[in-house]
């Protein structure tokens, strides 16, 4: 049985000026993402999605191929030719397969169309009517009736930070394999709730999702079941943003309606757990301080949450820092800024150069009223270095970390500033730990993050203290315009978004 395993992968952030270019779909830095035989060899016996298929095709003994391998970090709208020499790549798979594993995120939103993944989905089924197509999710997937129309079966990650790719993936090949070889008959029911979760408030270490999932767990025990929730991703402005469910089951369409309106209802039910109260900054940073002077070990994490990469930030806003500086704040280890030109400046200037850079905000955000303004910062190039390291926690095992070349700039009071020419996320402390800065040493580390962080620096963290900065992936949502989402929808129209709003898809 011949086998095409494939990755597209992009979260978009519609509120993002980040241009979202094919050559952001190579984590390698070239100008196009891997393909065939190389990109296998990258992905297999990783943690990542495509690892958990290769695993299982190759266990059932397939001949697999991989038409591409791409997936890019969070940012604006993917371009148009970008999207094109994807889904082409995938499209022409299509005759050469028996059956198709996808590594998807559905939150895709591309120049045109709102539904990346539904409509490379439609193309392929258009392209091969009645081809095997099994998709994996991101949790922060937005469904439409276009994906779910138009594959076998979908299912998604169970857990926020991600630390459950590769067993995602394991989850549906197994399935699917059952029935390519006819022994499970899928039915596949989804569901959305009016309703959009705060990123912020969607862990999986948090209630109400922590429940949800077990749930999930649950009803999937038999092993006959595929149950999925997607917390949505609010920040990609499209109707069908928000919380979703899809449920796949063995012949049983009463089964998978059940499990799915089960999930909403709970889902539902805890609407008010999912919504996020940002703190004011100078109030966040005060009780930094107040905590970093009482006893005990391990740094005090400063979250700066409005721009992370991983929700599609530009990474380069400087309210939360400036603000650390303002107060005084001694011995802060900062991950990181995404500044190629400052990188670039201090590079020429060289190891042990005092230099001074204007640090930031380089990339102007239409998306919001106010934009923040470049910090002036003197100080010394303490290490400039490529910026790649070996993935150092489990969710990445087996995969190279390129931040790009990268420059620590060394400030007065004992500040280290990481400044990257690739967004990186910092959920691994190998992206300290590798240019000399270990991470527990510190009273405080300053992280551009939301929830990924837990993955690597919360168990060292002494406390973590959620600042409200500036940036596309705001924790206030009045700070943007939602203009496509269907309305109304919880909690951007309060409380007042009755259950009869709410019409389960079938
Ligand atoms: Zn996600």
């Amino acid at each position: 049985m011949r086998i095409a395993i494939a990755m597209m992968s992009h979260e978009t952030n519609t509120f993002s000026p980040v241009v979202t270019d094919l050559a952001r779909f190579s984590r390698q830095g070239h100008s196009a993402p891997p393909a065939g035989e190389e990109a296998i060899g990258i992905y297999r016996g990783t943690a990542s999605c495509l690892g958990g298929y290769l695993e299982v095709a190759e266990d059932q003994g397939a001949d697999v191929f991989m038409p591409i391998a791409a997936g890019a970090p969070p940012s604006g709208p993917v371009e148009d030719d970008a999207f094109e020499f994807m889904a082409d790549a995938i499209v022409a798979a299509a005759p050469e397969c028996d059956a198709m594993l996808l590594d998807l995120h559905g939150a895709m939103v591309t120049r045109s169309y709102d539904d990346g993944e539904g409509e490379l989905l439609r193309r392929l089924r258009e392209a091969r009517p009645g081809l095997p197509i099994a998709v994996s999710l991101d949790m922060h997937a937005n469904l439409t009736e276009l994906m779910v129309n138009n594959a076998t079966l979908i299912t998604g990650y169970q857990t926020y930070p991600h630390v459950d790719m590769d067993e995602t993936a394991r989850r549906a090949a197994r399935l699917f394999f059952e029935h390519l070889t006819g022994r499970f008959d899928p039915v596949m029911v989804w569901g959305n709730a009016p309703m959009l979760p705060h990123v912020m408030r969607q862990g999986t270490d948090d209630e109400p999702n922590k429940t949800l999932q077990k749930r999930l767990r649950e009803l999937e025990a038999d092993g006959d079941m595929l149950v999925s929730l997607f917390t949505g991703f609010p920040h990609a402005d499209i109707h069908d943003a928000g919380l979703c469910v899809v449920a796949v089951a063995n012949g049983d369409m009463a089964l998978a309606e059940g499990a799915r309106d089960e999930l909403l209802d709970s889902a539902w039910a805890g609407r008010e757990q999912f919504v996020y109260q940002p703190e004011p900054l100078e109030e966040s940073l005060a009780r930094a301080q107040t905590i970093a002077a009482e006893d005990g070990g391990g740094p005090v994490i400063i979250l700066d949450h409005y721009d992370n990469t991983a929700s599609g930030g530009t990474m380069d806003t400087t309210e939360v820092l400036a603000a650390v500086l303002d107060e005084g704040l001694k011995d802060v280890a900062v991950f990181g800024f995404f500044d190629p030109d400052s990188v670039q400046q201090m590079v020429e200037a060289g190891v042990g150069s005092e230099v001074t850079v204007q640090l930031g905000a380089k990339l102007p955000m239409p998306a919001l009223e106010n934009n923040s303004a470049p910090l002036t910062l003197t100080g010394r190039v303490k290490l400039i270095s490529d910026g790649r390291f070996p993935a150092t926690v489990a969710m990445s095992r087996g995969l190279t970390m390129n931040m790009g070349t990268t420059v620590v700039l060394h400030l007065p009071g004992e500040v280290d500033v990481i400044v990257i020419s690739r967004h990186t996320e910092p959920f691994d402390p190998g992206c300290f730990r590798s240019l000399g800065i270990e991470p527990t040493e510190r009273t405080y580390l300053m992280l551009k993050s939301r929830v990924h962080y837990r993955v690597g620096f919360r168990d060292m963290a002494k406390a973590v203290v959620e600042c409200a900065g500036r940036g596309v992936c705001t924790s206030d949502y009045s700070e943007v315009t939602f203009e496509k989402v269907r309305r109304p929808i919880y909690p951007l129209d309060g409380v007042n978004a009755d259950r009869e709003d709410w019409l389960p898809v079938e």
